[in-house]
């Protein structure tokens, strides 16, 4: 979902590089990134998955997890590029992409980083639905469907949901930085109105519509961008 775009930031509202160094207590690694799994991510998924037969919410959750995964290693290897050492966790609401080492990055920079998590994601799930639509799925079992629906819907739609402008997510940085290159140091505080004015948009629909779940996650996602505003603007 998010990473760290900036050194400033890693101080702010991130784990600094002890605690990350800390966070590799487990000793997992993927393609050599150290990588973190909170309990707290797997009972989430579960929730999300809805009510289906246990083999299928086992299925589900897998493919939640290599899903996320998949997109943080979007992030991790192109932050390796630009000479960063990235770590990754997967929490309660989804995944984070954070640096050991920080370093100045540019605007530019940035928006590659951001861009590269969704990318796997759409390019994953686009894979799949491009399958389906030539016809090369037809005659599929029933089990390898419903897997394969499963991953077009994590894959696609959590690609697609972080595209939203909304800070920390992915869409969220990209505004920011174009913001960035567009207004100077300005742009910032601009994506981080855009990001209030959403979320609350977003929280006061799933009011009407009773989306409990998604209601929270906007009252969260407000708050939290809020407070940054109130801080980016006292700076
Ligand atoms: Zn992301």
């Amino acid at each position: 979902m998010e990473y760290d775009p900036t050194p400033s930031h890693h101080e702010e509202d991130r784990p600094g590089p002890g605690v990350a160094d800390d966070r590799r207590g487990g000793g997992w690694r993927i393609f050599g990134f150290p990588l973190q799994i909170d309990p707290w991510f797997f009972l989430t998924a579960w929730l999300i998955g809805g009510r289906q037969e246990p083999l299928w919410m086992v299925v589900w959750v897998l493919v939640v997890v290599v899903g996320i995964l998949a997109h943080e290693l979007g992030h991790a290897f192109v932050g390796r590029k630009l000479g960063m050492e990235p770590w990754i966790r997967l929490f309660a609401f989804g995944g984070m992409t954070g640096w050991s080492r920080p370093r100045p990055l540019s605007s530019g920079q940035q928006i590659l980083i951001s861009i590269a998590g969704p990318a796997v994601g759409i390019a994953i799930g686009g894979s799949v639905l491009v399958a389906a639509q030539a016809g090369l799925l037809v005659g599929a079992s029933p089990a390898v469907a419903h897997v394969l629906r499963d991953i077009l819907w994590v894959n696609l739609g959590w690609g697609i949901l972080n595209l939203l402008p909304i800070l920390p997510l992915d869409g969220g940085h990209i505004a920011a930085s174009v913001a960035t290159i567009l207004l100077g140091a300005k742009g910032r505080i601009g994506a981080r109105v855009l990001s209030v004015v959403l979320t609350v948009a977003i929280g006061l629909w799933a009011l009407t519509a009773g989306q409990w779940w998604i209601m929270v996650l906007g009252v969260v996602l407000t708050v939290s961008n809020v407070q940054a505003l109130r801080a980016e603007m006292a700076q």
